[in-house]
């Protein structure tokens, strides 16, 4: 069954699943791949507070190896509409690019692995291992009713996975010149200083708490928290924002705020990184709360299987070398490693979550190949 991952992607785009909506972008794709004798499963997760989500579990074949692509069919929203040159969910090819959101982040990518498995199944009659999508309708929000919870479904289910590509738009600048191998940690933190309240003209009266916030800010910022090692950058710290909100201009404030946001390497995990900034909070002096959330942790897969297998299939359609990266923001990979061996390589992700989003056709054609080449590399290559 020939399938073009152009008009695939379009009517994914065509699909306005900004989270938590569908708008029938998961039945779209799971008809697609039941065409290709997928077993396919939708499955709803919820829980209070939060919108019901759709996700998909697609598997071709019952025997060992499972060869896993995961990915996400919910967008951001448009943002200004005026802004567009198109319509963000037209699906419109314009100048040799298809336009639209999600046409990088990552409807496009989704549907190029799906051409290339129709491609693959097509040329591989007699195909008996296995072959499965894990999609969700949950990244780009709170991935509270996505990836986490199918994977825990699936396992219910006695899936296993052996391995993983996420279609996430790793490429740079060109098709083919990042894969991603890990993902730094991401945590907030929350700081309330508390001080004493007073008159500017009588300071020892008061304990200034904007004075003793700057300490303790100064104090986190002082010094590198890591040097990074080979696979990571250093761990950075970034102040999002101190507030005190004080109207006046003759009275010291009883109470200071900042909230800062930590991307941490696999020096660290959330907890000793929290026990670091106590430790330093405390030498710095003063009464304090501090509140943490933790977006993720962080995680390697060591160069192996996976990105071996990835940079193979990328050097023989592009004749790049991808470079086997850490940076960049989270993604749900990080659920993904704790089952198998995960790797993320997708499109260029210059456009992704911005007006005018779009992805070259011929960048579409082109990952289709690649990962046709993954799949002709681990199942008939080995
Ligand atoms: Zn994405």
């Amino acid at each position: 069954m020939a399938l073009d991952p152009v008009e695939l992607a379009a009517a994914l785009i065509r699909r306005p699943s900004v989270t938590p909506k569908d708008e029938g972008a998961i039945p779209l794709l799971a008809k697609t791949l039941e065409g290709l004798g997928f077993a396919c499963h939708i499955v709803e997760f919820t829980e209070e507070g939060t919108a019901p989500i759709l996700n998909l579990y697609a598997r071709r074949g019952s025997k060992a190896p499972n060869f896993c692509f995961a990915g996400h069919t919910d967008v951001v929203p448009p943002g200004d509409l005026k802004s567009w040159s198109v319509d963000p969910f037209g699906g419109e090819v314009l100048e040799g690019a298809l336009y639209g959101r999600g046409a990088s982040d990552m409807k496009g990518a989704v549907a190029c692995f799906v051409a290339a498995v129709a491609r693959f199944l097509d040329a591989h009659r007699d195909f008996d291992h296995s072959i499965s999508l894990l999609i969700t309708g949950d990244e780009e929000a709170a991935a509270i009713n996505g990836t986490k919870k199918l994977l825990d479904w699936a396992a219910k289910r006695g899936e296993s996975f052996d391995l993983c590509i996420v279609g996430e738009p790793t490429s740079a600048k060109k098709l083919g010149d990042m894969v991603k191998i890990g993902r730094r940690g991401s945590l907030n933190g929350f700081l309330t200083v508390t001080g004493i309240q007073g008159h500017t003209a009588n300071p020892h009266l008061a304990d200034n708490a904007a004075h003793r916030l700057l300490k303790m800010l100064s104090a986190l910022l002082a010094e590198p928290i890591d040097r990074g090692n080979e696979r990571f950058p250093p761990t950075d710290l970034q102040i999002s924002t101190i507030d005190i909100g004080n109207p006046t201009t003759n009275v010291i404030p009883g109470e200071a705020r900042a909230v800062f946001n930590i991307r941490f390497n696999d020096q660290w995990t959330s907890k000793t990184l929290e026990s670091w900034l106590k430790q330093k909070l405390d030498a710095a002096g003063g009464r304090y709360k501090l509140a943490i959330q933790v977006s993720g942790e962080s995680f390697l897969t060591p160069p192996g299987q996976v990105s071996d297998m990835l940079t193979r299939a990328i050097g023989q359609v592009t004749g790049l070398t991808p470079d086997l990266s850490t940076t960049g923001g989270t993604s749900d990979a990080r659920f993904i490693h704790h089952y198998c061996p995960v790797a993320e390589f997708g499109l260029v992700g210059q456009t992704m979550h911005k007006v005018d989003e779009r992805a070259p056709v011929a960048d579409l054609a082109a990952l289709t190949e690649i990962y046709g080449a993954a799949l002709e590399l681990y199942f008939t290559k080995r």
